[in-house]
């Protein structure tokens, strides 16, 4: 592809049910569950208080058998077992960084494999969900972006990521017990692999899941999804799923930011900043977060973070800095700890709060940006990739 190809979300689909076999509960909405449930015999009448019972053994208590459903009947949870399952992706590899970051390596059907990590932190965490096996973008500083194989992921293996990482932390709450204030995976973010605005149906049905009141129950203000700015999403967004937005801007002129985020040539700043202006209100978010990858000698100087200010004025925002994480032949370097904290320094005093993001799980390759599965490694050359960037 070069730098001026068309931006495409050309990926393959698979059908949520396969031809034979069982078909899987994980993922369904609730009305497809109940829709599910009568076209395999279960009576009208009582299909919305099964599903119901369903859900909450699933997604309250973590059930993954239909045995355990002690509320039905011997003979229907036999009926169920033939005709359903309740599967979520298979964990292939488990890594756990110096800092307690862990990073699971999922396979999912058709032998493809998404990372999903979870960064701990102060007893509560975040779970790092992919979207996509890949991204049909190619923003120039991005390791994912380099994959070429791109599908998007179900409902049932997005939702899958959040219960497997609540296995692994033996987070499923026992039947009785207070109910959880403190919870080890207490946020989510859309940062993983994919741009999950390329997939929104999918994202939306699993974040319904997430915040659903019988089960998972994360409040939508713990749930944030990132979008390197595919704008005519945006809206929906707010209206459809209603969590908190983070915008990849990362430059402050559309020429660094083509160069950047690919996508920006299809919807430019001006645009995007339209698009923007109306979330919050539409969403009752309190602030759009932008972030703001930091990369030496290209998008750091005073006047980018004049310009940042500018740009964004009016908009209930915060900004969150990003030190470049590097990865094998990246064709970038990350800005200077004092160039960082500088750039921070001006826009805080702008009234924008500006953290500047601690960079996790380095050690295990776990860090914003650098996942990329182990089942698309050829990799593109260095000079491809500054190619593309138009460097
Ligand atoms: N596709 C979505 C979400 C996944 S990327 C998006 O682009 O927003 C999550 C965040 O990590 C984005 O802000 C992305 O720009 C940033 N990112 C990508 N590569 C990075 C890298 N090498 N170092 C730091 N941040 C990176
Ligand atoms: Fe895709 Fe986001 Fe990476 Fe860009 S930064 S290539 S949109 S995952």
């Amino acid at each position: 592809m070069t730098a001026t190809a068309p931006i495409t979300q050309d990926v393959m689909t698979i059908p949520r049910k396969l031809p034979e076999g069982p078909i899987n509960l994980v993922g369904l909405t609730r009305d497809g569950m109940r829709d599910a449930l009568i076209e395999n015999g279960t009576p009208e009448k009582q299909a919305k208080m099964r599903a119901g019972q369903i859900w909450q053994w699933i997604y309250q208590w973590g059930k993954r058998d239909f045995d355990e459903m002690t509320n039905l009947s011997k003979t229907y949870r036999a009926e169920l077992a033939e005709k359903f399952a309740i599967e979520v992706p298979e964990v292939v590899t488990r890594q756990v960084s110096e800092d307690g970051t862990r990073k699971y390596l999922v396979k999912i059907a058709g032998g493809h494999e998404v990372e999903v990590v979870y960064i701990p932190e102060d007893g509560r965490g975040t779970l790092c969900v992919s979207s996509q096996v890949g991204c049909t973008l190619t923003c120039s500083f991005c390791h994912t972006g380099t994959q070429k194989l791109v599908r998007n992921l179900t409902a049932g293996e997005i939702i899958g990521q959040v219960m497997i990482a609540r296995d692994d932390l033996d987070e499923w709450p026992e039947q009785g017990a207070p109910k959880d204030e403190t919870r080890l995976l207490s946020n989510i973010v859309l940062m993983g692999m994919g741009e999950p605005l390329y997939n929104f149906e999918n994202v939306r049905d699993a974040m319904k899941i997430a915040m659903d009141a019988e089960g998972i129950q994360l409040s939508r203000r713990r749930i944030t999804l990132s979008t390197s700015g595919v704008v005519p999403e945006i809206a929906r967004t707010a209206e459809e799923i209603g969590c908190q937005l983070a915008i990849s801007f990362h430059a402050t002129t559309d020429e660094v930011r083509d160069k950047l985020v690919p996508i920006n040539k299809r919807w430019n700043i001006e645009v995007l900043v339209e698009a923007l202006r109306a979330y919050p209100r539409v969403s009752n978010s309190e602030r759009i977060t932008f972030e703001y990858v930091m990369l030496d000698g290209i998008n750091d100087t005073d006047a980018d973070a004049h310009r940042l200010i500018k740009l964004i004025e009016g908009i209930p925002a915060k900004i969150n800095l990003i030190p470049f994480n590097e990865w094998p032949d990246a064709p970038y370097k990350r800005s200077s700890g004092n160039r960082i904290h500088r750039f921070a320094d001006i826009i805080y005093k702008a009234g924008y709060a500006s953290p500047i993001r601690k960079p996790r799980g380095e050690d295990i390759m776990a860090a914003c940006g650098q996942l990329k599965s182990a089942t698309e490694r050829a990799r593109k050359s260095r000079k491809q990739i500054q190619a593309e960037a138009g460097l």
